[in-house]
């Protein structure tokens, strides 16, 4: 049997979930064709800071209440370093706009919920295996075998190692920036009231706050690094040298629940779409996650993609479909390029005339309002 929709969409990550709820709202029947079990999906701990320009989407959307009612405002960064600590209020520069700090996995959870009450359907546990851009078709495989779906549509949201990215053709441009960071999950509250990057030869040390009882750290470990190498007392030690804390305070600690390698990696499709399929987030372009930028970009795409699709099956006009991939990617670039600049930024070199650059590129931050200002224009905005 083949299922039928207007827009089929793979993968029910942020980006193919807010696609699908906006098309829902506007009677535009969607089908999501999702890997994972609905519990993996909302389990899986990811990003935690969205721009003001995803809240605006969720909350323009009808989307925003578990965020509005749970999420936190944050506007106010560190820096440590050799030459001590200073904070940046990015609230009060760039253009005055503050990050809400929520759980990607709280948000998925939102946003599956929502989407089902809108009437769409997702087929977790279905593993999409073939795609054929020209026809908006899509083979999968379940514990029922193998199906086929088609759409009019087909959105391509199943992340940076999915199929349907394989069915644009075109250049690649990928970058490793030859970083790795240990990204831990603490059981235990923030130790600072402010996200804060620590600068230390030994590596990159980051806190981040994500709910009241849990923390995101990470350290820069040495490419290839086994996670399983890093034992609860390593990785405290680690931090507490690296956020010399003997200087600046303990930090709260706890139970690490997650600890997994990611490597810093950029990856950008151009273009991003090809016959009848779209991609949109970490499908299209991956980021590294050094200035969390992924999923308010997917978050920003699936937006344009949904207009676009609005326009063509509600009145005939098939011109924003065509211009997707020009509209997306100069902002996409400017998230590569900021995101690019924060692993200079954070990262020891090998060098001491590289080591002397990091440092007053840290001086100017620090004392510059004109350099303060680009840094919170870029850190919370795309
Ligand atoms: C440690 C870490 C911290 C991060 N912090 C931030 C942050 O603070 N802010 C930020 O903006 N971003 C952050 N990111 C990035 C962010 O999590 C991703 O950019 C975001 O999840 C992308 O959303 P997506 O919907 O495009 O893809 P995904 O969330 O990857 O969703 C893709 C979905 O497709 C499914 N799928 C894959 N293959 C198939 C298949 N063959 N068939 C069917 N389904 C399939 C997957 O199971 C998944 O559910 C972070 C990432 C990491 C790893």
């Amino acid at each position: 049997m083949v299922d039928h929709t207007t827009v089929l969409i793979a993968g029910a990550g942020p980006a193919g979930l807010v696609l699908g709820n906006l098309l829902q709202a506007q009677g535009i029947g969607t089908l999501v064709v999702e890997r994972a079990s609905r519990e993996q999906v909302q389990t899986r701990a990811r990003a935690g800071f969205l721009g003001p320009n995803t809240a605006r989407i969720l909350t323009e959307h009808g989307l925003a209440a578990g965020m509005l009612h749970k999420g936190r405002s944050h506007g106010v960064c560190a820096f440590r370093g050799e030459d001590g600590e200073f904070e940046l209020d990015y609230s009060t520069l760039g253009r005055g706009e503050v990050h809400t700090v929520y759980p990607q996995q709280d948000l998925v959870t939102d946003l599956v919920a929502e989407y089902l009450d809108r009437g769409g359907e997702i087929r977790f546990g279905s593993t999409v295996t073939d795609v054929d851009a020209s026809t908006a078709t899509i083979r999968y495989r379940d514990e029922r075998g193998d199906g086929v779906a088609t759409g009019r549509f087909l959105a391509g949201c199943d992340g940076g190692n999915g199929v349907t990215r394989q069915a644009v053709p075109g250049p690649r441009l990928t970058q490793d920036h030859g970083v790795s960071w240990l990204a831990v999950l603490a059981e235990a509250p923030q130790s600072m009231a402010a996200v804060t990057y620590a600068v230390h030869d030994d590596g990159f040390a980051g806190h981040m706050a994500r709910s009241p009882g849990v923390t995101r750290y990470y350290l820069q470990v040495p490419p290839g690094d086994d996670p399983g190498e890093w034992t609860e007392e390593r990785i405290w030690a680690a931090l507490d040298t690296r956020m010399r804390t003997e200087e600046f305070g303990q930090l709260k600690k706890g139970p690490i629940v997650e600890r997994r390698i990611v490597r810093l990696r950029s990856e950008v499709l151009d273009p991003i779409q090809h016959a009848r399929l779209f991609l949109v987030g970490d499908a299209a372009s991956s980021i590294s996650p050094s200035a969390a930028k992924g999923a308010n970009l997917a978050i920003m795409e699936a937006e344009l993609l949904a207009s676009a699709l609005i326009s063509a099956l509600r009145h005939d006009d098939e011109r924003p479909l065509a211009a997707y991939s020009r509209t997306c990617l100069p902002r996409i670039w400017r998230a590569q390029e900021f995101s690019r600049w924060m692993i200079d930024l954070l990262h020891p070199q090998d060098d001491d005339f590289h080591r002397a650059l990091r440092r007053a590129r840290l001086h100017s931050l620090r004392d510059s309002r004109a350099h303060q200002d680009f840094f919170a224009e870029h850190y919370v905005g795309i």
